[in-house]
């Protein structure tokens, strides 16, 4: 695991989009932290890095927020915010491991916790962590690391 400390969003953003690079299609982000530590902040900036040309919302209230990328590798971002779940069959409505399974998508997961039981094995964790003032410590895979 690599340990980052960013001083504000706009740092954030930007190892956000330096991991950007390393993802492949097909791959599932879960962005573990408390509200308020960064996942969303995070997930604007690698949105915004791949070519995502809308604002990038948080998707506390829907669940689930679906982007149109054009770049060479990924058609569509899957921005999903489980807050609000329960467990895996609040999620039944929405045909969740068909979206994640599509190979050209990138999926964001932001509590991944609570879905904890159909959560893909393959997904790549990055934690979230608010330290003192703006300071937020990312920890991420070595196989993401800058
Ligand atoms: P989450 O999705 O984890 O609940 P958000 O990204 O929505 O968190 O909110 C993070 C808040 O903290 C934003 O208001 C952002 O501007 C602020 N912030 C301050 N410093 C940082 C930092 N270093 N990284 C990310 N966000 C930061
Ligand atoms: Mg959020």
């Amino acid at each position: 695991m690599v340990e980052i400390i960013t001083k504000d969003s706009t740092e954030t953003k930007k190892i956000a989009a330096k991991i950007g690079q390393r993802l492949q299609s097909g791959d599932i982000l879960a962005l573990e932290g408390d509200l308020g530590s960064g996942k969303t902040t995070f997930t604007q900036g690698l949105a915004k890095a791949l070519g995502v040309k809308s604002r990038v919302l948080s998707p506390t209230f829907t669940i689930l927020r679906q982007y149109k990328i054009e770049n060479n590798k990924f058609n569509i971002l899957n921005h999903f915010d489980c807050y609000r779940i329960n467990g895996p069959d609040d999620l039944e409505s929405l045909d969740i491991t068909d979206l994640w399974s599509r190979q050209e998508a990138l999926t964001i997961i932001e509590w991944p916790e609570r879905i904890a039981g159909i959560l893909p094995k393959t997904a790549l964790k990055i934690s979230f962590e608010t330290l003192s003032g703006d300071n937020r410590k990312i920890t991420l895979p070595d196989t993401l690391s800058l």
